[in-house]
């Protein structure tokens, strides 16, 4: 009994950086007993790269539908639409023929949640694990978005006042992000994030990360919007965003923004700084 259940563990943790794929061997057989016992401690275990079961393009785990160009490069659902059905490996045409072989593949691939020591008893298929992990789990705990911060706790908001981690509604050019924080019994937990990915400026956009939209809401919440006004000390006056929607993110690791203010680094000024005020509704 004791072994069992360590070979399971073995198999769970194995199971984060390695997908397998086991068929038992059929026991019902009428060979000599010799070859028969061979069968049985056969199982057929095929291990696979995690990375090439995520869109070459996006880079994010196949989720819903998968689709091809004729020359095989593989594409998501989101990338068909996002890239007006154009493969940018060969430049054909993508989205009219479906690996529905693949997709059957991964539906096979299932594993327990990972948060099943925190109570979760969900198995994931392989689709499902990304969004069940990252956003839907109600056992999940969240990760502290501080670089060198290393807490994973269930009660966001008391953590970053407890830490003196915000809120802060200044930011520095090269800050990678501020927590905001509202007053009035509001739980919840946003952040100003500052991002390189942009020539001769920075991306600023809002996220929620604390506590889930469905715990708060109910199930079918509607994403709040947001609008954003950047204050600097060059004269040529604010930069404002009317209306981003606030996206939930339980980890900031492989967040995707799909929305951001273009803050040129001109604006930033001598001081390299800018005060960032951001109204969130409802
Ligand atoms: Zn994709
Ligand atoms: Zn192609
Ligand atoms: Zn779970
Ligand atoms: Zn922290």
């Amino acid at each position: 009994m004791q072994k069992r259940s360590a070979k399971k563990d073995d198999t769970g943790s194995a199971a984060t950086k390695k997908a397998c794929m086991g068929t038992a061997c059929d026991s019902k057989t009428s060979k000599p007993a010799a070859a028969r016992v061979e069968e049985e401690d056969t199982t057929n275990v095929f291990s696979h790269d995690l990375d090439t079961l995520q869109c070459d393009i996006c880079f994010m785990p196949f989720e819903s539908q998968i689709y091809m160009c004729k020359n095989g490069h593989a594409a998501c659902g989101n990338c068909c639409v996002r890239l007006q059905r154009k493969c940018p490996s060969c430049n054909e045409s993508t989205g009219d023929i479906w690996c529905r072989a693949m997709e059957k593949i991964l539906a096979g691939m299932t594993r327990p949640c990972k948060f099943k020591k925190h109570g979760c008893k969900h198995i994931l298929s392989f689709s499902e694990i990304r969004t069940h992990e990252e956003e839907t789990c109600r056992y999940a705990p969240y990760p502290c978005p501080f670089d060198g911060c290393a807490y994973t706790v269930t009660r966001l908001r008391d953590h970053m006042l407890e830490c003196g981690h915000g809120p802060f509604f200044e930011l520095d050019s090269l800050g990678p992000l501020c927590v905001l924080l509202y007053p009035d019994g509001d739980e919840s937990v946003f952040l100003l994030l500052n991002g390189g990915d942009v020539p001769t400026g920075r991306s600023l956009s809002v996220v929620r990360l604390y506590p889930r939209p469905d715990e708060e809401y109910g199930a079918g919440a509607v994403p709040q919007q947001y609008t954003m006004l950047v204050e600097g000390d060059v004269p040529a006056g604010s930069l404002s965003l009317t209306f981003g929607t606030v996206q939930f993110v339980r980890c900031l690791k492989g967040h995707k923004r799909r929305e951001f203010l273009f803050l040129p680094d001109a604006r930033w000024g001598s001081s390299r700084t800018v005060t960032v005020n951001v109204t969130v509704y409802p």
